[in-house]
């Protein structure tokens, strides 16, 4: 074998949106070496595109507002599925992360006052999203982004990760990409330009690779969102946990063709916009369920009063938490009162004047101009749901973030169990901070601790190469392209926001279709930059994220969150003490049920 590049680090994180790099901080300043492996341009993560804010519960608007608070919130909007030992210290730690990315140079909205601005989010009691208009992500990306290089931090660019390596494992053990070893020793990649493969050793590795979206037809994720990390960890030995919750936004574009999926964020019915169907009736009103009865307004006249005062007024029913609207717009595209292009109709145009439009949802307003030649300011968005986020992750140690393969971490997005069956908006930044953190300094600490650091068998890199490699050995074969188009296209009709058990049984049979005709995939052309080789190998981590939740989906017989059951439409109380756990078993997905963990008496009385 030709000699390959090595890397050593005490910590290597792979993932620089924002889990990773302030996992990437936290690790440095612990006094690990550390490494960032990024499959795009450093700066292109997700993370970048986040565009209403981050919550906290720092009270700068609400003094009313706490971390109890927030918790509740963040654990009603995830029907209670939450770890809510990641739901407290998540509310707990939140309002830190952000004044520490000021103190790093993040520039906030302000209140009059001059405090850090907070807005208006669906699921969320206070105001409580720290924002940069709507371009918040970028902020957060550009200030973690500048300390991790003032930091001097390595980052590896356009370099994709495409399987850990363990302390133990042989070149047999790893046949199948399911790995056998003890520890974490690192990981194994290619770089995107050249093709060249590159090998990082680390007995400590940080999975940030965020979500799985582009496993559905219509998302508002990126190219990279091809749940690279989940299938990483399941083929180490770690568990998967609420595989089943995927959220489907509310509000995507719909129209023209080209840009369907792309997000429409929450902060324009924050910001006072309304949902109406074609016959232009505020809708929301018929959807409002029995568990956010008592806190949501019954009537147009108490929703838009809320605005102003909302000690006095309940809370407009297009804020309630993104699964009731995702399923309330589906229900009315449904019955025929969609708008022409299969959405409804989102008004901020006659409701706000055209310059708040401008100042509060800049980017709102340049996205509908110049992609759909719509002026937000005089007429209504077309919307629909869009594939947007995982809820499902490695299930991880809720204070280290460590998972059940010693030495291998998650954050983020790539992390499951802090939101439970449903994310409130928002919560995913703050997520990112506080677990991204506390992750790193684990990883770091677990690193200085071992005596001897984990090897990698030569023999171990070889198969992986080899595997890597395996579409340019044969000919004819399945188009990775072809492929992506149909995997995307079962799963969004068959696995999508309202499902039921003969198309999951159909989709799973389709699925193992898939697997053959991966085995078969072949790419043309040279190793140097080629997207169609880069596909054929994340195609393997997408078919698996995909089977999944669909075997988690099939599991459970109930409506919760951001699984909907046509045919078990009711939230099922047992089901409420459930989480499903999938692991590998051999070339399958094995789902299990596993208990929640107990809430102390202390937090359980928070809910009354
Ligand atoms: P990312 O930011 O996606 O970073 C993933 C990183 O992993 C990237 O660097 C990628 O290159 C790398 N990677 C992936 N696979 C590999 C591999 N195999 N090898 C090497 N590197 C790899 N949340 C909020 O809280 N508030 C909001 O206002 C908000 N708005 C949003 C708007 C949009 C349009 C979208 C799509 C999401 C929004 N979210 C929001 C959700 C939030 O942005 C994401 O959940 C979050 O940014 C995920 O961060 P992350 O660090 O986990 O992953």
């Amino acid at each position: 074998m030709t000699e390959i590049e090595r890397h050593s680090f005490d910590v290597l994180v792979v993932g620089a949106g924002g889990a990773g790099l302030r996992a990437a901080i936290a690790a440095h300043d612990a006094g690990a070496r550390v490494g960032i492996v990024c499959k795009s341009l450093l700066g292109k993560a997700h993370t970048v595109m986040a565009e209403g804010g981050i919550a906290a519960a720092m009270g700068n608007v609400w003094q009313e507002d706490n971390w109890k608070v927030h918790f509740r919130d963040t654990m009603r909007g995830g029907k209670m599925l939450n770890h809510w030992r990641m739901a407290q210290l998540h509310a707990q730690e939140a309002p830190d992360r952000v004044r520490e990315l000021e103190e790093w140079g993040a520039l906030f909205d302000r209140t009059p006052d001059g405090l850090i601005s907070q807005r208006d989010f669906g699921g969320h009691r206070y105001a409580r999203l720290a924002h940069v208009g709507d371009r918040t992500g970028l902020e957060l990306i550009r200030t973690l982004q500048q300390r991790a290089v003032a930091l001097g931090i390595d980052v590896f660019m356009e370099c994709t990760v495409t399987e850990l390596v363990k302390d133990g494992d042989t070149a047999t053990s790893t046949d199948k990409r399911v790995s056998a070893g003890g520890r974490i020793a690192g990981a194994f990649g290619y770089w995107r330009e050249s093709g060249r493969f590159v090998l990082f050793e680390a007995p400590s590795v940080v999975l940030a690779t965020g979500g799985i979206g582009k496993s559905y037809k219509v998302t508002s994720n990126s190219w990279e969102y091809t749940g690279d990390g989940h299938a990483l960890a399941l083929q180490s030995g770690a568990s998967l946990v609420n595989m089943e919750f995927v959220q489907f936004h509310p509000t995507g574009m719909v129209w023209p063709p080209s840009v369907k999926g792309i997000l429409v964020t929450e902060s324009v019915r924050g910001d006072g916009g309304v949902l109406r169907n074609s016959e232009g009736r505020r809708f929301m009103f018929d959807y409002i369920p029995e568990f956010f009865k008592a806190e949501t307004a019954d009537s147009e006249d108490e929703a838009d009063r809320w605005y102003e005062d909302k000690t006095n007024n309940r809370r407009p029913p297009e804020l309630l938490p993104r699964d009731e609207v995702a399923r309330a717009i589906n229900a009315e595209v449904k019955a025929g009162r969609g708008s022409p292009h299969g959405g409804v109709f989102l008004d901020i145009a006659s409701r706000r004047t055209p310059e708040y439009i401008r100042r509060r949802l800049p980017s709102m307003y340049h996205q509908f101009k110049e992609l759909a030649d719509v002026d937000i300011t005089a007429e209504p968005m077309e919307v629909g749901p869009t594939c947007h986020y995982v809820m499902g992750g490695v299930a991880v140690d809720p204070d280290t973030g460590e998972s059940a393969v010693p030495g291998l971490y998650a954050a983020g997005e790539v992390a499951g169990g802090m939101h439970g069956a449903n994310r409130l908006g928002g919560n995913s930044l703050s997520d990112l901070l506080v677990f991204g953190r506390r992750t790193g300094l684990n990883a770091a600490y677990a690193a200085a601790r071992l005596a001897t650091r984990p090897s990698i068998d030569d023999d171990v890199v070889r198969a992986a190469s080899e595997r890597a490699l395996a579409p340019f050995g044969i000919e004819g074969g399945e188009n990775p392209y072809g492929v992506q188009q149909d995997l995307q296209e079962v799963m969004h009709n068959l696995v999508g926001i309202i499902r039921r058990e003969d198309e999951m049984r159909q989709a799973l049979d389709d699925l193992t279709k898939f697997k053959e005709r991966i085995g078969r995939l072949s790419v043309e052309g040279h190793r140097q930059y080629n997207p169609g080789w880069h596909l054929a190998i994340d195609l393997h981590n997408m078919l698996l994220v995909s089977e999944c939740i669909a075997r988690a989906a099939l599991e459970r017989t109930e409506s919760r969150g951001g699984h909907t059951r046509d045919d078990f439409p009711a939230t099922d109380d047992a089901w409420g003490r459930l989480n499903l756990h999938c692991r590998l078993d051999g070339d399958d997905v094995a789902v299990t049920r596993e208990p929640l963990p107990e809430m102390p008496d202390e937090l359980r009385e928070l809910f009354g």
